[in-house]
């Protein structure tokens, strides 16, 4: 009996972790075809990653679900170091603080992985009906590079196993994360969040195996370490697996080492660890357990590493202080592979992201992070060119802005890993100081150095632009507190600016209480509405993104008049547009002043972003909320050429516009 069928679809997401949940967020939000496949019967639950950036916090406020991190995550605000004290015992060598208080609302904060796969599910979800289809393998993979110029054409072919009763085959790609088994063990309800509950039990496979053949227009792998994309793409990577071996446990301790719930790094003769304190009372500990010979590029023997061994290392380490545990969460053992893909596309029909691309140590807990980056970078540039409203080669982007930051990544971890497992006490509080330092902007996300592109329009000599000199083309916006005009609320940055796929045209408007300003102001906006010289409007110039929004451009508005000295009503209508059934949109006047009842909004959001007070400036955020292009408060001309050279015009008659 033939079992094979056919289907289409415009996007095919291979593989449902970090990245791929992140690309699908976007597929979700803009509505589009898409599907996303994993060869595991179910999510991630336990272990795995679980060190979260704080710019991964702001990406998940501007996705709605930070505050479910903060709840049941724990945060760390400084870094111990621990070294052989004079009398055979290890003293605390250095604090080091590591977060910023002005730089972001949130801080590093660890939670695990199966968590965060949790969250970005329940909010696909809350967006549109996608789901990830399990336990079915893409098994083979052609590519017609003749259709790759026609957008509309589906040059990708892949066949897929849906897994059945009758499959005996265990799903392939798991290799990195070998710690399963003695997950699977202890898995069960009392250890899991009760949200987590329906997604434990396997889903009901069909009685016989599958096979379907899926015709697509695009293709991302976010298939992990060892992707199944990147080897059918004969895209080879460059690096090798490195000398470290590590056991990593999570584990509720049994200690009287007094650093067991802050994070620490303890060095003495018998190794390195990391003691990384975690939600409901785990820690996870990093801890090296062989040395292979220096430069080995094969796999080696993890069968001989066990719990026990693990344990008794950690006691040698941590020795004169005691430990020992009774409950273990998750424990796994690996070698830590420092490898790059050569290419992250091709022809920007398949892309790779996540592990796909990048594989390194996971201590410095920027794996997951960066992959999330990568999926969410990708993703919407994806979903609006399928949608129609993106420029297709736009997407040429997504590998001049990542792929660089996967350099920079691993050339992070190449300074930071010897020097981790560096058994010299005297260098390190120094040396980590120093690493720290050069990479610190980076590690944390408050950079990302995207370069000049059709979406990022940089100042010559990559200079600050006068009207907004922190403001920086290619960056994030910097987070700060604001006031809701119309209701008196706080509200941050990063959630006022939400990720729901749309452009933002950021009005800073300054002090309208000023004549001059005022009429700047009403020139602005007539700007806007098409009614100057050139009648064009940006916000109905370009193609709707269908069934989401008629215009794929947003406008906010950002005053610095005292709060108690204008009226919602004294700003131009198209700023707060009527909707028949909604009202007047009291969520886009928003005022930089000063909050009784909220220190955070303490009226300095122009200063942070180097912008006069009465004058303003324009400012254009792209869906994944980075700063596109930066202009004076009059600038609408300039910002509509930046826009035309992004996104798909309507034509005269409201059709696709051919002569692009
Ligand atoms: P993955 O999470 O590997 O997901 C790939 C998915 O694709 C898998 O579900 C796989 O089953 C599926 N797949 C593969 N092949 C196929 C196929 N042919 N068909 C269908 N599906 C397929 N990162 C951090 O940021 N912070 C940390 O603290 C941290 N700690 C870590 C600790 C450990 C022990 C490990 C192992 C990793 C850690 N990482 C950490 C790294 C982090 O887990 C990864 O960087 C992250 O999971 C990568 O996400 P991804 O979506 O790219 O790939």
């Amino acid at each position: 009996e033939d079992t094979s069928t056919q289907s289409q679809t415009d996007v095919l997401i291979i593989g449902a972790g970090p990245s791929g949940l992140m690309a699908a967020y976007w597929m979700a939000r803009y509505g589009v075809d898409a599907r996303i496949i994993d060869n595991r019967d179910t999510k991630v639950f336990l272990g795995h990653a679980d060190g979260l950036r704080a710019r991964t916090l702001e990406l998940f406020d501007s996705m709605g679900f930070q505050h479910r991190v903060i709840q049941e995550g724990s945060i760390s605000t400084e870094a111990n170091i621990w070294v052989p004290g004079p009398q055979g015992n290890i003293i605390r060598q250095a604090q080091i603080d590591i977060f910023r208080v002005d730089e972001s609302p949130f801080h590093n904060t660890r939670l695990n992985q199966g968590r965060i796969e949790r969250f970005i599910l329940d909010s696909i979800r809350e967006h549109s009906d996608l789901d990830v289809e399990r336990s079915v393998i893409a098994d083979s993979l052609e590519y017609d590079e003749e259709l790759s110029n026609d957008p509309n054409s589906y040059p990708i072919t892949v066949k897929v196993r849906v897994l059945g009763e009758d499959d005996s085959n265990p799903p392939c790609g798991q290799e990195i994360e070998n710690g399963s088994e003695a997950a699977d063990n202890v898995l069960n309800r009392s250890n899991l969040l009760p949200d987590d509950w329906a997604d434990l039990a396997p889903r009901k496979k069909p009685r016989k195996t599958q096979v379907e053949t899926i015709k697509a227009k695009y293709l991302i792998g976010c298939d992990g370490a060892h992707s199944w994309t990147r080897k059918q793409l004969d895209i080879p990577v460059e690096g090798s697996n490195t000398d470290h071996i590590w056991g990593v446990i999570d584990v509720i301790p049994l200690s009287d080492f007094p650093d067991i719930r802050r994070v620490s790094v303890v060095n003495n003769a018998a190794g390195t660890i990391l003691v990384i304190p975690r939600e409901r009372g785990l820690v996870r500990f990093y801890v090296p357990v062989q040395t292979c010979e220096a430069g080995a590029t094969e796999r080696f023997d993890r069968s001989k590493i066990t719990l026990e061994l693990i344990r008794a290392r950690m006691q040698a380490i941590l020795a004169p202080f005691t430990f020992d545990f009774k409950e273990c969460s998750w424990w796994t053992v690996y070698q830590v592979g420092q490898r790059i893909a050569a290419q992250s596309t091709k022809d920007n029909r398949i892309f790779l992201a996540g592990d796909a691309v990048h594989t390194h140590s996971p201590k410095m807990g920027l794996g997951m992070n960066m992959s999330m980056q990568d999926g969410f970078n990708v993703g919407w540039k994806i979903a609006l060119a399928v949608a129609g409203t993106l420029k297709p080669e736009v997407l040429e982007t997504y590998a001049s802005e990542r792929h660089p930051l996967a350099e920079m990544l691993l050339d992070f971890d190449r300074h930071w890993s010897p020097i981790f497992t560096d058994r010299k006490p005297g260098a390190k509080a120094s040396d980590m100081a120093l690493i720290a330092g050069r990479f610190e902007d980076f590690a944390d996300g408050w950079k990302v150095f995207y370069p000049a592109s059709s979406l990022v329009r940089k100042a010559e000599d990559n200079a600050e632009f006068a009207f907004a000199r922190h403001m920086i083309p290619g960056e994030r916006v910097r987070p700060v507190k604001l006031r809701n005009h119309a209701d008196g609320g706080t509200q941050w940055t990063t959630r006022v600016l939400e990720s729901d796929g749309r452009f933002r045209i950021l009005v800073l408007a300054g002090d309208i209480r000023n004549p001059m300003q005022r009429q700047r102001l009403e020139t602005l906006t007539r700007g806007l509405a098409g009614q100057s010289g050139s009648n064009i409007s940006p916000l109905s110039r370009y193609l709707e993104i269908p069934g989401r929004f008629k215009s794929p451009v947003d406008v906010l508005t950002i005053h610095t008049s005292p709060w108690k000295e204008v009226e919602f009503f004294d700003f131009p209508e198209i700023l707060r547009p009527f909707d028949p059934v909604k009202g007047w949109a009291y969520d886009k006047i928003w005022c930089d002043d000063a909050c009784m009842f909220d220190r955070y909004c303490d009226g300095t959001a122009y200063e942070k972003w180097g912008v006069d007070r009465v004058l303003g400036a324009l400012v254009i955020v792209r869906p994944d909320q980075y700063i596109g292009w930066v202009g004076e408060l009059g600038d609408v001309e300039e910002l509509t050429q930046h826009l035309d050279g992004i996104l798909v015009k309507k034509s005269a008659t409201g059709e696709f516009d051919q002569a692009l």
